[in-house]
């Protein structure tokens, strides 16, 4: 059987890592949060207080960051390193949140970034979410999904996860969050999140997660089989 590449992408808090996580595992695919790859990189960006507009400060940055993903059996799941550091939660905090999508306008980010993901899926067999991932990561990805909600239900998604990790947040900050978040992502100059052309569109406000699933493993079945 041919393993495939899927790319799943969608505005912020749409349950993209949900759906992926549970495609891969249902797959024995590997899953890949390349949200998690920008966030890791905003937050060495803020520790070391570098200027995003100075392109030099940011390559020599870029040179002294190294991002692995580690799975973490008791998650059944993987978290993102930073120069070895296992960042996973501190990279969910609001303050990386706030910084994130300005860092990830980035030209020599996007690169840094892109060319990792991209060795990621040479061997097929990925499920990867993200903004880009199926317009400039693998525009020839097999399979790729565009997951949409209503906004009042990302607020809800993203606030339950931000309680349930004891971070300190308002609905109003969550919201506001997202909002700004999307409308960076979305305008930006260098691959701008959109859907792509071929992209099957997924709107789960209304879904559980095992309907979702079932939806989008049928998709990927489809794919695996007539490929
Ligand atoms: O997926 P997540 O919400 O964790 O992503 C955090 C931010 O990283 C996004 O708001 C976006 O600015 C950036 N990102 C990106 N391209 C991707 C994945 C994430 O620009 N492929």
């Amino acid at each position: 059987m041919n393993k495939i590449v899927i790319a799943i992408d969608g505005y912020s808090s749409c349950g993209k890592s949900t759906l992926a996580k549970q495609l891969a595992n249902a797959l024995n695919y590997v899953f890949v949060d390349s949200g998690a790859m920008y966030r890791a990189i905003t937050l060495y960006f803020l520790r070391n207080k570098i200027d995003n507009d100075n392109p030099q400060a940011v390559q020599q940055a870029l040179q002294n960051i190294s991002l692995t993903f580690k799975f973490n059996a008791a998650k059944e799941s993987s978290d993102m390193y930073l120069n070895n550091e296992n960042v996973e939660d501190l990279i969910r905090e609001m303050q990386v949140s706030q910084n994130v999508s300005k860092v990830s306008t980035l030209k020599d980010v996007r690169v840094f970034a892109v060319a990792q993901q991209q060795q990621m899926g040479i061997a097929k067999g990925v499920v990867m979410d993200g903004r880009d991932i199926g317009t400039a990561v693998f525009p020839d990805a097999e399979l790729k999904i565009f997951v949409t909600a209503t906004i009042d239900v990302r607020v809800e998604r993203r606030l339950k996860e931000m309680v349930e990790k004891n971070i300190n947040t308002t609905r109003e900050e969550v919201k506001k969050n997202l909002e700004e978040r999307d409308f960076i992502d979305s305008t930006r100059a260098i691959s701008p999140l959109k859907k792509a052309d071929d992209a099957i569109v997924l709107d789960n406000s209304f879904l559980t997660r095992e309907e979702q699933l079932t939806i989008a493993l049928q998709w990927a079945n489809e794919k695996i089989y007539s490929n």
